[in-house]
This record gives structure tokens, C-alpha cells and sequence, in this order.
């Protein structure tokens, strides 16, 4: 009965068409001041599926926490002694503007598409309009069908449409939320288009295949009913909630530590690898490609870290030194810009173990020598569409670093 009820209030509750209402939730940053602040918090974000973990890292974490558990989770923190400072969500993101704010003018008038964030339709348009503008380098396509009948809209850049010896994959937006990380590739891709003169001797033998929205049933539902939703929109059979975190559904190691076998939590891991159609696109496109994948990047926001392999354990990948050396040449070029320090390491080390992501995927199972999460930078999800291009400049430098890089392998 309690699983019908729930059924029916989740149903009723999205006929409403108004977005989600957040004014009363808090967000809390605890320090963890020592290992058994760091333990205690990773057993509540184990035991607790309602507390949105915003960050969990070795030294800090930012929880998204509902008023209904606001005193609980005060009292929880004074009673192991951590020192945490809450505030009103609508307090502290009120100078965010995200959408119909005052026009923002920037220098690159040529187009206006990175002066906002923009719908997924719009996206899909804009892909196609690089696609025609850009014929001899660029290819659209239209793939998969997520489980709200979207398909993932794939550019494929290769000079002179040649078939690359390498391949390079990007992904972003596999976190619904996430729309710096959208924004970001598709600055990237605009940047090496336009651009195309500058960059094509690094780009010599190298196709680089773009998704910049893997997730765009859950990017629209971030528009129109939940701005904080984070996993797709799958129903599971029989479920009564939806959603499979898609950075949770990659197989391998696929539900051994920091995923759940709840359909209702955040990172819900699917009823199987590669149970959702996105994922499943991407495992397909990899497998075909193996042999001459190279590099792959995940983009997500946010918290200024590079994560190589393992995300799964803490045990160091086989050729972590070169992946370390690699990401910090890469976070290099990314300081240049405008002094941004991304921290290089493992995901394991600097936030806490979590299977079924892409990086282990990729360089575990397919045996991708160079494979890569971006967590850009900010403290929200939500960002002013001004920090577009800033974003979208450094971490366009940090990829170009990384072709670089491949270029030179062998
Ligand atoms: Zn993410």
C-alpha cells in the first residue's frame, strides 16, 4: 500500500507544471576535520537517500538538505563535533541568473549562443548549423533513443572527414543538473570549428566524437519541473521512482562500492550495466572503436578536480604515474588561462570510492590508455551563463593540451 501511495503522489506530483520548489532547503558545508568526520559522512550519504550530497571530498562536503531534516541534521553534526555552516539555497544562489536574465553581451558576437544556457532543441540545432557551416570538418548525427523518445545528438570532427587512426570521445551533461559541463563542450567543439586553421596540425590522423548532452531527457526536466535533478528519466519496471544515475550504469565493477540498488536514490545504479539506452549508445560506440580509442573525457561540475582511474578503489591503476603526469600537464594549461588549480588524482583519493563510472569503463574494460572526469569549477550547479566562456576558455585549453598529447602517441 505505502509503495502505491508513493506511486500515485510521484504521478500526481508531475502533472503540476510548475518547477520543483527548492526556497526552503539548505545547503550545508561541513568540514571534515579529521578521517572520522570523512567516514561518519560517507555513512550518511550511504544511509540517507533524501540528503543530496552535493560534494563529498576527503576534506569537505556540501549537502543539499530538505526542511523536513534540517534539525536532524544539526543535531547529527554537533553530536560528532563538526564544524558546518548551513544557509537558505534561495539566499545564497539569489545573485544567480540562469535563464531570461538582463541580456549578457559577450565578444563573441558572432553567434550570441554562449551569452545563455539553452534547451535541449536548441542544442541539437546548433550542432546541426556547425555541421553545415563547417562541411569538410564536421559531421552530425542523430543516435539512440533515451527512454523520453530523444536521441543523443553526436558531432564527429575530423579534418577533411578522413577516418582518424585515433579516437578521441567527449561526453557531457550525463548528470541532468550539470549544464556548465553542456556548455563547456560545446564551446570546445565551436573553438576548434571556427578555429579550424590553428589546431588541424595537432588534429592529423585524430577524430574526436562529441556528445555534449548524454542525458537530455533529464537536461529538459532540469527546464521544466526539477532544476536539480541529476539521473535520465527511465521508469524501472514496476518502480514507483524514476531515474538511473548514467555515471553509476557503466559495467565495470558495476555495483560494487558507491552505488545503490535503489531506484529511488541518486546514485541508483540500473537494474544491469548498461540497462539505459545512453549508456549503452556510448558502450556500443566504443567497443566498435577500440583499438584506436585514445582518449576519453567526462564532463561534470563541479569542484575543480581531473580524476584518472580507479574511481572504484583505491588501489592505483597500472600506469597511474604516466595518468597523473598527464593530468597535471593538462591542469597546467588550464592554470594559464586564468589561474584555475584543478586538483590531479583519482576519484577514489579525493572524494570517496564510487563503480560504474565511464573513466574505470573505458581505461578498466576497454583498455583506453588515457581516460579522464572533469569536475569544472564552481560551488553550485547552477551558474551565471557569464561564467560561459570563462569555463568554456579553460577548459578548451585543457582539451587541446590533451589532443596535443595524443597526437604525439604512437
Ligand atoms: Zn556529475
Amino acid at each position: 500500500m505505502f509503495v502505491i501511495l508513493i506511486f500515485l503522489f510521484t504521478t500526481i506530483s508531475y502533472g503540476y507544471s510548475e518547477q520543483k520548489d527548492y526556497s526552503r532547503y539548505k545547503k550545508f558545508y561541513v568540514n571534515h576535520a579529521n578521517e572520522s568526520i570523512y567516514r561518519y559522512m560517507i555513512d550518511l550519504a550511504e544511509s540517507h537517500d533524501n540528503l543530496d550530497f552535493w560534494l563529498l571530498a576527503r576534506n569537505t562536503s556540501i549537502i543539499l538538505v530538505p526542511p523536513e531534516l534540517d534539525n536532524e541534521m544539526q543535531q547529527e553534526l554537533e553530536n560528532i563535533g563538526a564544524v558546518y555552516k548551513d544557509t537558505l539555497l534561495a539566499v545564497e544562489e539569489n545573485q544567480i541568473c540562469e535563464e531570461r536574465c538582463e541580456p549578457y553581451r559577450s565578444k563573441r558576437q558572432s553567434t550570441g549562443f554562449f551569452n545563455n544556457f539553452h534547451r535541449y532543441d536548441a542544442i541539437v540545432q546548433y550542432l546541426q548549423f556547425l555541421a553545415a557551416k563547417y562541411p569538410d570538418h564536421a559531421k552530425f548525427d542523430s543516435v539512440a533513443k533515451t527512454a523520453g523518445g530523444r536521441h543523443l545528438a553526436v558531432l564527429r570532427i575530423a579534418p577533411y572527414r578522413r577516418v582518424g587512426k585515433k579516437l578521441v570521445y567527449i561526453q557531457g551533461g550525463s548528470h541532468a543538473r550539470e549544464w556548465i559541463s553542456i556548455s563547456t563542450v560545446l564551446y570546445f567543439v565551436t573553438e576548434l570549428l571556427e578555429n579550424f586553421n590553428y589546431y588541424q596540425n595537432y588534429l592529423k590522423g585524430i577524430e574526436i566524437g562529441v556528445v555534449p548532452v548524454l542525458n537530455p531527457d533529464g537536461y529538459e526536466y532540469t527546464h521544466t519541473r526539477d532544476r536539480l535533478w541529476r539521473k535520465n528519466l527511465n521508469f524501472p519496471p514496476g518502480g514507483y521512482c524514476r531515474g538511473v544515475d548514467l555515471n553509476r550504469n557503466f559495467g565495470f565493477k558495476w555495483g560494487y562500492i558507491g552505488a545503490s540498488r535503489n531506484p529511488c536514490s541518486e546514485v541508483y545504479s540500473g537494474r544491469l550495466p548498461f540497462s539505459e539506452a545512453e549508456t549503452e549508445w556510448v558502450r556500443r560506440y566504443l567497443v566498435n572503436n577500440q583499438y584506436r580509442t585514445k582518449l576519453v573525457i567526462d564532463v561534470h561540475s563541479f569542484g575543480k578536480y581531473l580524476f584518472y582511474p580507479w574511481g572504484y578503489q583505491l588501489g592505483s591503476a597500472p600506469t597511474k604515474a604516466t595518468l597523473h603526469q598527464i593530468g597535471q600537464q593538462v591542469a597546467k594549461a588550464i592554470y594559464k588561462y586564468r589561474g584555475t588549480k584543478y586538483s590531479v588524482g583519482t576519484a577514489s583519493q579525493l572524494l570517496y570510492k564510487a563503480a560504474g563510472g565511464l573513466d574505470d569503463y573505458a581505461y578498466g574494460a576497454l583498455g583506453v590508455p588515457l581516460s579522464y572526469t572533469f569536475e569544472l569549477p564552481g560551488s553550485s550547479f547552477r551558474n551565471n551563463p557569464r561564467d560561459i566562456i570563462p569555463i568554456g576558455k579553460e577548459t578548451t585549453a585543457g582539451f587541446i593540451e590533451f589532443i596535443k598529447i595524443v597526437n604525439g602517441l604512437s
